[in-house]
Protein backbone atom coordinates (compact mmCIF):
# COMPACT_ATOMS: atom_id res chain seq x y z
CA UNK A 1 0.00 0.00 0.00
CA UNK A 2 1.24 3.29 -1.05
CA UNK A 3 -0.55 5.34 1.78
CA UNK A 4 1.08 6.57 5.22
CA UNK A 5 0.11 4.31 7.92
CA UNK A 6 -0.17 4.74 11.90
CA UNK A 7 3.10 3.21 12.07
CA UNK A 8 4.66 5.83 9.56
CA UNK A 9 3.80 9.09 12.37
CA UNK A 10 4.49 10.27 15.36
CA UNK A 11 1.82 10.22 17.70
CA UNK A 12 2.90 11.32 21.30
CA UNK A 13 1.21 14.23 22.15
CA UNK A 14 -1.42 14.73 19.87
CA UNK A 15 -5.05 14.55 19.62
CA UNK A 16 -5.64 12.07 16.97
CA UNK A 17 -9.16 11.83 15.07
CA UNK A 18 -9.74 8.51 14.22
CA UNK A 19 -12.62 7.84 11.64
CA UNK A 20 -13.81 4.15 12.91
CA UNK A 21 -17.04 2.25 11.25
CA UNK A 22 -19.92 1.69 14.49
CA UNK A 23 -22.59 1.49 12.47
CA UNK A 24 -23.34 -1.23 14.71
CA UNK A 25 -26.99 -3.18 14.66
CA UNK A 26 -29.05 -1.85 17.40
CA UNK A 27 -32.45 -3.10 19.32
CA UNK A 28 -34.13 -0.31 21.22
CA UNK A 29 -30.71 0.96 22.04
CA UNK A 30 -28.44 -2.77 22.86
CA UNK A 31 -26.16 -3.58 20.87
CA UNK A 32 -27.06 -7.00 19.19
CA UNK A 33 -23.67 -7.87 17.60
CA UNK A 34 -20.68 -5.69 18.29
CA UNK A 35 -17.87 -7.36 15.45
CA UNK A 36 -17.46 -4.15 14.26
CA UNK A 37 -16.22 -2.28 17.64
CA UNK A 38 -13.73 -5.36 18.83
CA UNK A 39 -13.00 -5.30 14.69
CA UNK A 40 -11.62 -1.19 15.58
CA UNK A 41 -9.72 -2.35 19.08
CA UNK A 42 -6.48 -3.72 17.45
CA UNK A 43 -6.03 0.02 16.37
CA UNK A 44 -7.45 1.45 19.28
CA UNK A 45 -4.74 0.15 21.66
CA UNK A 46 -1.98 0.69 19.05
CA UNK A 47 -2.91 4.36 19.33
CA UNK A 48 -2.79 4.20 23.27
CA UNK A 49 -0.13 2.85 23.45
CA UNK A 50 1.65 5.89 21.60
CA UNK A 51 0.69 8.04 24.22
CA UNK A 52 -1.25 10.74 22.21
CA UNK A 53 -2.74 14.05 24.00
CA UNK A 54 -6.41 12.28 23.04
CA UNK A 55 -8.05 9.53 21.25
CA UNK A 56 -11.22 11.18 19.54
CA UNK A 57 -13.28 8.73 17.72
CA UNK A 58 -16.03 9.29 14.91
CA UNK A 59 -18.48 7.33 13.26
CA UNK A 60 -21.41 7.07 11.60
CA UNK A 61 -24.88 4.98 12.60
CA UNK A 62 -27.59 3.96 10.50
CA UNK A 63 -29.30 6.35 7.98
CA UNK A 64 -30.25 9.77 9.82
CA UNK A 65 -30.62 11.37 6.46
CA UNK A 66 -28.84 14.90 8.43
CA UNK A 67 -31.04 14.88 10.96
CA UNK A 68 -31.16 14.37 14.71
CA UNK A 69 -32.68 11.00 15.68
CA UNK A 70 -31.95 9.53 18.88
CA UNK A 71 -32.68 5.76 17.99
CA UNK A 72 -29.42 6.41 15.89
CA UNK A 73 -27.12 8.20 18.69
CA UNK A 74 -23.59 6.92 19.51
CA UNK A 75 -23.93 6.72 22.81
CA UNK A 76 -24.94 3.37 23.83
CA UNK A 77 -21.83 2.70 21.69
CA UNK A 78 -19.52 4.51 23.57
CA UNK A 79 -20.61 2.60 26.41
CA UNK A 80 -19.86 -0.65 25.25
CA UNK A 81 -16.34 0.42 24.60
CA UNK A 82 -16.04 1.64 28.04
CA UNK A 83 -17.09 -1.76 29.25
CA UNK A 84 -14.60 -3.56 26.68
CA UNK A 85 -11.58 -1.06 27.48
CA UNK A 86 -12.45 -0.83 31.53
CA UNK A 87 -12.38 2.64 31.45
CA UNK A 88 -14.12 5.28 30.46
CA UNK A 89 -14.88 6.88 27.85
CA UNK A 90 -16.77 9.88 26.94
CA UNK A 91 -19.23 10.74 24.64
CA UNK A 92 -19.92 14.54 22.59
CA UNK A 93 -23.34 15.26 21.97
CA UNK A 94 -22.17 16.54 18.39
CA UNK A 95 -19.37 15.83 16.46
CA UNK A 96 -18.48 19.28 15.60
CA UNK A 97 -19.02 22.86 17.46
CA UNK A 98 -19.14 23.39 20.98
CA UNK A 99 -20.19 20.17 22.23
CA UNK A 100 -17.12 18.44 20.86
CA UNK A 101 -14.29 20.85 21.18
CA UNK A 102 -15.24 21.71 24.76
CA UNK A 103 -15.44 17.86 25.83
CA UNK A 104 -12.29 16.99 24.01
CA UNK A 105 -10.09 20.00 25.90
CA UNK A 106 -11.67 18.59 29.33
CA UNK A 107 -10.63 15.28 28.52
CA UNK A 108 -7.86 14.08 31.02
CA UNK A 109 -4.00 13.35 29.33
CA UNK A 110 -4.55 10.43 26.81
CA UNK A 111 -8.43 9.86 27.20
CA UNK A 112 -11.06 8.41 24.67
CA UNK A 113 -13.99 10.59 23.39
CA UNK A 114 -16.55 8.95 20.77
CA UNK A 115 -18.31 11.81 19.21
CA UNK A 116 -22.09 11.97 18.12
CA UNK A 117 -23.08 10.34 14.80
CA UNK A 118 -21.67 12.16 11.58
CA UNK A 119 -24.70 11.32 10.00
CA UNK A 120 -26.58 14.36 12.11
CA UNK A 121 -25.12 16.57 9.31
CA UNK A 122 -26.06 16.96 6.23
CA UNK A 123 -22.68 18.20 5.24
CA UNK A 124 -21.21 14.21 5.94
CA UNK A 125 -22.75 12.67 3.35
CA UNK A 126 -22.74 15.51 0.72
CA UNK A 127 -18.66 16.05 1.78
CA UNK A 128 -19.03 19.69 2.44
CA UNK A 129 -15.61 21.45 3.03
CA UNK A 130 -17.18 23.50 5.79
CA UNK A 131 -17.85 20.68 7.64
CA UNK A 132 -14.58 18.77 6.81
CA UNK A 133 -13.27 21.63 8.27
CA UNK A 134 -14.95 21.65 11.63
CA UNK A 135 -14.34 17.80 11.95
CA UNK A 136 -10.76 18.53 11.29
CA UNK A 137 -10.68 21.11 14.13
CA UNK A 138 -11.06 18.21 16.51
CA UNK A 139 -7.65 16.87 16.10
CA UNK A 140 -3.91 17.21 15.28
CA UNK A 141 -3.50 13.92 12.77
CA UNK A 142 -6.38 11.92 11.11
CA UNK A 143 -6.38 8.20 11.31
CA UNK A 144 -8.65 6.40 8.89
CA UNK A 145 -10.36 2.64 10.30
CA UNK A 146 -13.57 2.79 8.65
CA UNK A 147 -13.26 0.21 5.28
CA UNK A 148 -16.80 0.01 5.42
CA UNK A 149 -17.13 3.24 4.88
CA UNK A 150 -14.43 3.66 2.64
CA UNK A 151 -16.41 3.23 -0.77
CA UNK A 152 -17.63 6.46 0.03
CA UNK A 153 -16.27 10.41 -0.76
CA UNK A 154 -17.95 11.85 2.95
CA UNK A 155 -16.72 14.89 5.03
CA UNK A 156 -15.90 12.12 7.81
CA UNK A 157 -13.24 10.00 5.55
CA UNK A 158 -12.23 11.89 2.30
CA UNK A 159 -12.90 15.73 3.51
CA UNK A 160 -11.14 15.97 7.02
CA UNK A 161 -8.51 14.10 4.90
CA UNK A 162 -7.86 16.95 3.42
CA UNK A 163 -7.17 19.10 5.96
CA UNK A 164 -5.39 17.00 8.11
CA UNK A 165 -1.77 14.44 7.80
CA UNK A 166 -4.16 11.47 6.93
CA UNK A 167 -3.09 8.29 7.78
CA UNK A 168 -4.59 4.14 7.77
CA UNK A 169 -5.17 2.41 11.01
CA UNK A 170 -4.09 -1.16 10.88
CA UNK A 171 -7.86 -2.79 10.02
CA UNK A 172 -7.89 -0.21 6.75
CA UNK A 173 -4.44 -1.96 6.31
CA UNK A 174 -5.32 -5.38 6.83
CA UNK A 175 -8.54 -5.31 4.74
CA UNK A 176 -6.63 -3.39 1.80
CA UNK A 177 -3.58 -5.49 2.16
CA UNK A 178 -5.70 -9.00 2.06
CA UNK A 179 -7.92 -8.10 -0.60
CA UNK A 180 -5.92 -5.74 -2.93
CA UNK A 181 -3.12 -9.18 -2.90
CA UNK A 182 -5.38 -11.41 -3.87
CA UNK A 183 -6.53 -9.12 -6.82
CA UNK A 184 -3.21 -7.64 -7.71
CA UNK A 185 -0.80 -10.63 -7.51
CA UNK A 186 -2.85 -13.57 -6.47
CA UNK A 187 -1.26 -17.31 -5.63
CA UNK A 188 -2.91 -19.68 -8.41
CA UNK A 189 -5.24 -21.07 -8.59
CA UNK A 190 -7.34 -17.96 -7.80
CA UNK A 191 -10.61 -18.95 -7.30
CA UNK A 192 -13.69 -16.75 -7.27
CA UNK A 193 -17.22 -18.16 -5.27
CA UNK A 194 -20.33 -15.72 -6.10
CA UNK A 195 -23.85 -16.13 -4.74
CA UNK A 196 -26.25 -14.12 -3.33
CA UNK A 197 -29.38 -12.98 -4.53
CA UNK A 198 -29.10 -11.38 -8.08
CA UNK A 199 -27.10 -10.90 -10.99
CA UNK A 200 -27.72 -7.41 -11.51
CA UNK A 201 -25.76 -5.80 -8.67
CA UNK A 202 -22.72 -7.90 -9.53
CA UNK A 203 -22.41 -8.24 -13.30
CA UNK A 204 -19.36 -5.36 -12.85
CA UNK A 205 -17.29 -7.77 -10.00
CA UNK A 206 -18.37 -10.78 -12.56
CA UNK A 207 -16.35 -8.85 -15.32
CA UNK A 208 -13.51 -8.05 -13.75
CA UNK A 209 -13.25 -11.09 -11.67
CA UNK A 210 -13.40 -13.30 -15.22
CA UNK A 211 -10.36 -11.25 -16.22
CA UNK A 212 -8.34 -12.36 -13.20
CA UNK A 213 -9.54 -15.53 -11.74
CA UNK A 214 -9.07 -19.37 -13.03
CA UNK A 215 -12.50 -20.04 -11.92
CA UNK A 216 -15.69 -18.69 -11.15
CA UNK A 217 -18.15 -20.88 -8.84
CA UNK A 218 -21.64 -19.16 -8.96
CA UNK A 219 -24.49 -20.40 -6.56
CA UNK A 220 -27.18 -18.85 -4.93
CA UNK A 221 -30.31 -16.96 -6.86
CA UNK A 222 -27.91 -15.78 -9.01
CA UNK A 223 -27.33 -18.90 -10.61
CA UNK A 224 -31.30 -19.09 -11.51
CA UNK A 225 -31.10 -16.07 -13.77
CA UNK A 226 -28.03 -17.50 -15.48
CA UNK A 227 -29.80 -21.49 -15.94
CA UNK A 228 -33.23 -19.23 -17.23
CA UNK A 229 -30.73 -17.51 -19.85
CA UNK A 230 -29.55 -21.04 -20.57
CA UNK A 231 -33.56 -21.57 -21.20
CA UNK A 232 -34.34 -23.99 -18.84
CA UNK A 233 -37.65 -23.41 -17.21
CA UNK A 234 -36.79 -22.46 -13.41
CA UNK A 235 -40.70 -21.78 -12.07
CA UNK A 236 -41.32 -19.56 -9.02
CA UNK A 237 -37.50 -18.82 -8.47
CA UNK A 238 -35.79 -16.09 -8.10
CA UNK A 239 -34.90 -14.81 -11.57
CA UNK A 240 -34.39 -11.37 -12.67
CA UNK A 241 -36.17 -10.86 -16.54
CA UNK A 242 -34.17 -8.20 -17.01
CA UNK A 243 -30.48 -9.30 -16.41
CA UNK A 244 -31.33 -12.40 -19.12
CA UNK A 245 -29.14 -10.94 -21.83
CA UNK A 246 -26.20 -10.15 -20.03
CA UNK A 247 -26.48 -13.31 -17.99
CA UNK A 248 -26.33 -14.68 -21.41
CA UNK A 249 -23.27 -12.34 -22.51
CA UNK A 250 -21.17 -13.35 -19.60
CA UNK A 251 -21.97 -17.34 -19.93
CA UNK A 252 -20.70 -16.71 -24.00
CA UNK A 253 -17.68 -14.88 -22.30
CA UNK A 254 -16.39 -16.98 -19.40
CA UNK A 255 -16.40 -20.34 -21.36
CA UNK A 256 -15.28 -22.95 -19.09
CA UNK A 257 -14.35 -21.13 -16.11
CA UNK A 258 -18.06 -19.56 -15.25
CA UNK A 259 -19.43 -23.07 -13.08
CA UNK A 260 -22.93 -23.27 -12.53
CA UNK A 261 -24.31 -25.70 -9.27
CA UNK A 262 -25.02 -29.34 -10.95
CA UNK A 263 -27.94 -29.62 -8.80
CA UNK A 264 -30.13 -27.44 -6.45
CA UNK A 265 -32.52 -27.60 -3.50
CA UNK A 266 -36.19 -26.76 -4.50
CA UNK A 267 -39.13 -26.24 -2.50
CA UNK A 268 -42.73 -25.68 -2.62
CA UNK A 269 -42.74 -22.17 -0.81
CA UNK A 270 -40.43 -19.97 0.76
CA UNK A 271 -40.77 -21.24 3.90
CA UNK A 272 -38.37 -23.18 6.53
CA UNK A 273 -40.79 -25.47 6.38
CA UNK A 274 -41.58 -25.73 3.21
CA UNK A 275 -41.73 -29.14 1.20
CA UNK A 276 -38.05 -29.36 -0.30
CA UNK A 277 -36.36 -31.57 -2.45
CA UNK A 278 -33.12 -32.00 -4.57
CA UNK A 279 -33.45 -31.93 -8.38
CA UNK A 280 -29.81 -31.91 -10.62
CA UNK A 281 -29.32 -28.68 -12.91
CA UNK A 282 -30.84 -30.15 -16.59
CA UNK A 283 -34.46 -30.49 -15.10
CA UNK A 284 -36.95 -28.06 -15.03
CA UNK A 285 -38.22 -26.73 -11.51
CA UNK A 286 -41.61 -27.98 -11.25
CA UNK A 287 -44.21 -25.08 -11.49
CA UNK A 288 -45.16 -23.29 -8.66
CA UNK A 289 -41.59 -24.84 -6.95
CA UNK A 290 -38.43 -22.27 -6.77
CA UNK A 291 -34.92 -22.97 -5.81
CA UNK A 292 -33.45 -22.11 -2.47
CA UNK A 293 -30.16 -23.76 -2.30
CA UNK A 294 -27.69 -25.43 -4.30
CA UNK A 295 -27.13 -29.18 -3.52
CA UNK A 296 -25.16 -31.62 -1.78
CA UNK A 297 -23.49 -32.30 -5.80
CA UNK A 298 -22.74 -28.98 -6.12
CA UNK A 299 -21.33 -28.85 -2.63
CA UNK A 300 -19.00 -32.17 -3.83
CA UNK A 301 -17.64 -30.42 -6.55
CA UNK A 302 -16.92 -27.12 -5.75
CA UNK A 303 -15.33 -28.24 -2.85
CA UNK A 304 -13.24 -30.87 -5.59
CA UNK A 305 -12.80 -27.51 -7.86
CA UNK A 306 -11.56 -26.02 -4.51
CA UNK A 307 -8.75 -28.54 -3.85
CA UNK A 308 -4.87 -27.07 -3.81
CA UNK A 309 -6.76 -23.56 -4.45
CA UNK A 310 -3.87 -20.76 -3.31
CA UNK A 311 -6.42 -17.84 -3.29
CA UNK A 312 -9.80 -18.28 -3.03
CA UNK A 313 -12.62 -15.01 -2.78
CA UNK A 314 -16.13 -15.83 -1.73
CA UNK A 315 -18.75 -13.25 -2.19
CA UNK A 316 -22.47 -14.23 -1.55
CA UNK A 317 -24.59 -16.64 0.10
CA UNK A 318 -25.26 -20.05 -1.71
CA UNK A 319 -28.88 -19.72 -0.81
CA UNK A 320 -31.16 -18.57 1.32
CA UNK A 321 -28.95 -19.51 4.39
CA UNK A 322 -31.08 -17.54 6.73
CA UNK A 323 -33.47 -20.32 6.76
CA UNK A 324 -31.59 -23.52 8.23
CA UNK A 325 -33.31 -25.66 5.63
CA UNK A 326 -31.56 -23.27 3.02
CA UNK A 327 -28.55 -23.47 4.57
CA UNK A 328 -26.83 -26.46 3.98
CA UNK A 329 -24.95 -25.12 0.53
CA UNK A 330 -23.72 -22.15 2.10
CA UNK A 331 -21.95 -24.11 5.37
CA UNK A 332 -20.78 -26.76 3.01
CA UNK A 333 -18.67 -23.88 1.24
CA UNK A 334 -17.69 -22.75 4.59
CA UNK A 335 -16.31 -25.80 5.19
CA UNK A 336 -14.59 -26.24 2.26
CA UNK A 337 -12.82 -22.69 2.17
CA UNK A 338 -11.71 -23.75 5.46
CA UNK A 339 -10.42 -26.91 4.85
CA UNK A 340 -8.10 -24.97 1.78
CA UNK A 341 -6.70 -22.36 4.82
CA UNK A 342 -5.83 -25.13 6.49
CA UNK A 343 -3.28 -26.69 3.49
CA UNK A 344 -2.19 -23.55 3.15
CA UNK A 345 -4.73 -21.57 0.70
CA UNK A 346 -5.58 -17.94 1.06
CA UNK A 347 -9.23 -17.37 1.67
CA UNK A 348 -11.44 -14.51 1.82
CA UNK A 349 -14.72 -13.58 2.22
CA UNK A 350 -16.24 -10.23 1.05
CA UNK A 351 -18.51 -8.82 4.30
CA UNK A 352 -22.14 -8.72 4.23
CA UNK A 353 -24.06 -11.96 4.35
CA UNK A 354 -21.24 -13.85 3.87
CA UNK A 355 -19.82 -13.08 6.39
CA UNK A 356 -22.76 -13.41 8.52
CA UNK A 357 -22.97 -16.85 7.33
CA UNK A 358 -19.68 -17.91 8.03
CA UNK A 359 -19.67 -16.58 11.75
CA UNK A 360 -23.21 -18.28 12.24
CA UNK A 361 -21.12 -21.61 11.11
CA UNK A 362 -18.64 -21.06 13.78
CA UNK A 363 -15.87 -20.87 10.64
CA UNK A 364 -14.59 -17.25 10.77
CA UNK A 365 -11.53 -18.34 12.82
CA UNK A 366 -10.28 -20.61 10.53
CA UNK A 367 -10.18 -18.59 7.34
CA UNK A 368 -7.57 -16.09 6.19
CA UNK A 369 -9.50 -13.22 6.08
CA UNK A 370 -13.86 -11.91 7.11
CA UNK A 371 -14.13 -8.28 5.62
CA UNK A 372 -15.63 -5.79 7.26
CA UNK A 373 -17.05 -4.21 4.82
CA UNK A 374 -19.56 -5.15 2.13
CA UNK A 375 -20.20 -2.92 -0.22
CA UNK A 376 -16.35 -2.09 0.21
CA UNK A 377 -14.59 -5.22 -0.69
CA UNK A 378 -17.32 -5.35 -3.76
CA UNK A 379 -16.13 -2.19 -4.85
CA UNK A 380 -12.69 -3.54 -4.73
CA UNK A 381 -13.15 -6.33 -6.24
CA UNK A 382 -14.67 -4.48 -9.45
CA UNK A 383 -11.66 -2.84 -9.52
CA UNK A 384 -12.59 0.74 -8.41
CA UNK A 385 -10.02 3.06 -5.96
CA UNK A 386 -11.79 3.23 -3.00
CA UNK A 387 -12.11 7.46 -2.05
CA UNK A 388 -11.53 7.05 1.79
CA UNK A 389 -7.85 5.27 0.60
CA UNK A 390 -7.70 7.43 -2.13
CA UNK A 391 -7.56 10.95 0.31
CA UNK A 392 -5.14 9.23 2.71
CA UNK A 393 -1.61 10.94 2.60
CA UNK A 394 0.93 9.00 0.04
CA UNK A 395 3.79 7.64 1.46
P1 LIG B 1 -26.72 -10.36 -1.84
O1 LIG B 1 -26.98 -9.17 -0.95
O2 LIG B 1 -26.98 -10.10 -3.28
O3 LIG B 1 -25.39 -11.00 -1.57
O4 LIG B 1 -27.84 -11.43 -1.47
C1 LIG B 1 -27.92 -12.05 -0.21
C2 LIG B 1 -29.28 -12.68 -0.08
O5 LIG B 1 -29.49 -13.59 -1.15
C3 LIG B 1 -29.48 -13.48 1.19
O6 LIG B 1 -30.40 -12.83 2.01
C4 LIG B 1 -30.04 -14.82 0.69
O7 LIG B 1 -31.14 -15.27 1.44
C5 LIG B 1 -30.45 -14.51 -0.71
N1 LIG B 1 -30.46 -15.69 -1.58
C6 LIG B 1 -29.45 -16.56 -1.78
N2 LIG B 1 -29.84 -17.56 -2.59
C7 LIG B 1 -31.14 -17.34 -2.90
C8 LIG B 1 -32.10 -18.03 -3.71
N3 LIG B 1 -31.80 -19.17 -4.34
N4 LIG B 1 -33.34 -17.48 -3.81
C9 LIG B 1 -33.63 -16.34 -3.17
N5 LIG B 1 -32.77 -15.64 -2.41
C10 LIG B 1 -31.53 -16.13 -2.27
Amino acid sequence: MNKKTVRDVDLAGKRVLMRVDFNVPLDEGEITDDTRIQAALPTIRYLLDREPKALILMSHLGRPKGKRAPAMSLAPVAANLSAILEFDVAFADDCVGNAATGAIAALPVGGVILLENTRFHTGETTNDSEFARELALNGDIFVNDAFGTAHRAHASNVGVASQLEAVAGLLLEREIDYLATALENPRRPFVAILGGAKVSGKIDVIEALLGKVDMLLVGGGMANTFFAAQGRDMADSLVEADALEIARELLKDAGDKLQLPADQRIADSFRNDAQHQVIAADADVPSCWQSLDIGPDTVRSYRQALQGAGTVVWNGPMGVFEMPAFAKGTFGIAEALAEQTAKGATTIVGGGDSAAAVEQAGLAEQLSHISTGGGASLELLEGKILPGLAALTDR
